[in-house]
């Protein structure tokens, strides 16, 4: 099969966002890399303090013009942007793919779950309407009413480098925010491209500025005096370790989404034709590194012979997995997205044997579609044997393995899903309601899955996260997004 043309030509400098202007960062520059071919495909600054400043600066002087902007003329800025999205909607995708590494379908839903935050966005007027009671005494009026805060600070990981800062900044700036987003430096071309569309939009200089970096611009947004909130999607170290505690310090609201350890429950009863489909996008899709991937099997069945019968299909399916560029439409999984990736799945495979498990699938060496070097490139990887407790069942591994824990009921699954250390989407197959019903009462999971593998929730609710995977109050998307980039000023009104 073709491969479809690749958006990035040369290696081009990737330069900041800030104040409308386009500038070279005078920090280090690094290579970003495609890890299917593992040629250069751009350079990145890593953007010093000066810079950041300078970019929290211009969002700063934007932010009372931007505020008294009205919500409707807002919204009409966000309808600009949402129409450039959709009429560059395949060299986005592309432009993700060839930076990431993921398939093109894979790229293409990233770009359309992205776009759905902006859609939902454009709803502002009506969205941060407040509330309103006449009369809470004699001639007293009260009415609360939503407002902007500042400068909001947005930083992203490197597995979805289009969509996950769209899950904050079109609501920041909808009520009337201004921001700074630092994408991870892995990928940071998407954002780029998204930034060239907001110009074209016509938003006002210094509104919506990017920041490439690392560590020196995290730790810079997080100092800043001058930054209201804090929006991190990462690992859980870094939220735990560095973004929650610092923002804490220095006095600033903060969604801070974690990492993930999902557990897939699967029921005897379950439909399994319908069922092995959703498990190879949710172990295999994105190559496993997507907060919503499985990571363990849990299979309930103690003796009988539903067990072997269901693995036999998984892994009939998973062996058959095209690898390969994710540019070429024939190819169902992509590679990791570098090297240092690869050798810490591996590290995780290794300890998993340690630990005593058989492996029922060995991915360690993939038949790759294409004359690409096998660098990055993982198969879809079965351990068998694993046990609650084991390394591979509890910690996030983010790469295409699965860890297979056979329970004997329903009870021990979910204690299984419970124990793990965090808990961003669990999820069953049954065609058991009863069975459903409690799992769903009784799981620890932010977002939890019946009868569905990847547990991504629609812009219009809360991507959320619990224990482990997530320190805050509210979530990023939909309604609670406007709550956290609002703050409610409540008005008491008496005329005598
Ligand atoms: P990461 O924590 O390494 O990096 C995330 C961001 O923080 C990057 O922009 C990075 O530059 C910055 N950063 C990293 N370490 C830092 C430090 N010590 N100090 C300051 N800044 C730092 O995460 P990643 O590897 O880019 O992304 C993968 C992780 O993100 C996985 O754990 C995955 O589960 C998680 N994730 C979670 C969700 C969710 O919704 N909960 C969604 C996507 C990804």
């Amino acid at each position: 099969m073709a491969i479809l043309e690749e958006p990035i030509k040369g290696v081009p400098m990737v330069k900041n966002y800030i104040d409308g202007e386009w500038v070279e960062s005078k920090g280090e520059i690094i290579e970003v890399v495609n890890p299917v071919t593992c040629e250069p495909i751009a350079k990145v600054g890593i953007s010093t303090k000066d810079e950041i400043d300078a970019a929290v600066a211009a969002a700063k002087e934007a932010f009372p013009d931007w505020r008294m902007t009205p919500a409707v003329t807002r919204a009409r800025y966000l309808l600009r942007l949402l129409q450039l999205l959709e009429e560059n909607f395949e060299n986005l995708s592309r432009i993700q793919t060839q930076e990431h590494g993921k398939t093109i379908d894979e790229s293409r839903g990233e770009t359309r779950r992205g776009i759905e935050n902006v859609e939902v966005a454009c709803g502002i007027p009506t969205l941060m309407m407040g509330d309103a009671s006449e009369d809470i005494a004699s001639g007293i009026d009260e009415y609360l009413i939503r407002v902007p805060l500042g400068v909001f600070g947005i930083i992203g990981p490197f597995n979805f480098p289009f969509m996950i800062p769209l899950w904050s900044a079109p609501y920041a700036v909808a009520t009337g925010n201004t921001i700074v987003i630092k994408p991870s430096s892995e990928v940071p071309n998407s954002q780029n491209a998204i930034a060239e569309l907001v110009e074209e939009a016509g938003f006002p200089p210094g509104v919506w500025n990017v920041v490439h970096g690392g560590r020196t611009v995290v730790n810079g947004m997080l100092d800043h005096p001058e930054i209201e909130g804090i929006t991190f999607v990462g690992s859980t170290p870094t939220m735990e370790e560095v973004i929650y505690p610092r923002c804490g310090a220095t006095g600033k609201r903060v969604i801070a989404q974690g990492g993930a350890v999902n557990v897939i429950v699967i029921m005897p009863d379950c439909n399994v034709e319908a069922t092995i489909p959703g498990l190879m996008t949710s172990f295999f899709g994105n190559a496993g590194q997507r907060c919503l991937a499985g990571q363990t099997l849990a299979i309930v069945d103690d003796k009988g012979d539903f067990y072997e019968s269901f693995m036999e299909k998984v892994v009939a399916y998973a062996k058959n997995i095209i690898i390969g560029n994710g540019l070429d439409e024939s190819v169902q999984m992509g590679p990791v997205r570098d090297p240092q990736k690869k050798e810490r799945i591996l590290g995780y495979i290794e300890i998993g044997l340690k630990e005593g498990a058989r492996l029922r699938l060995d991915g360690r060496n993939p038949t790759i579609q294409g004359d690409y070097p096998d660098t990055c490139f993982l198969g879809p990887t079965i351990l068998e044997n694993c046990e609650p407790g084991m390394r591979v069942v509890n910690e996030e591994i983010f790469g295409p393995t699965m860890s297979v824990v056979r329970v004997k009921d329903l009870d021990a699954a979910i204690k299984l899903c419970n124990e793990v250390p965090m808990h961003n989407g669990h999820a069953i197959f049954t065609s058991n309601g009863k069975h459903a019903r409690q799992f769903q009462y009784e799981v620890i999971s932010g977002n939890v899955g019946i009868n569905i593998g990847i547990v991504a929730p629609m812009a219009f609710y809360p991507f959320s996260g619990m224990k482990g995977s997530f320190l805050g109050v509210l979530h990023t998307q939909g309604k609670e997004a406007v709550r956290f980039f609002t703050e409610s000023k409540v008005c008491i009104h008496r005329w005598l």
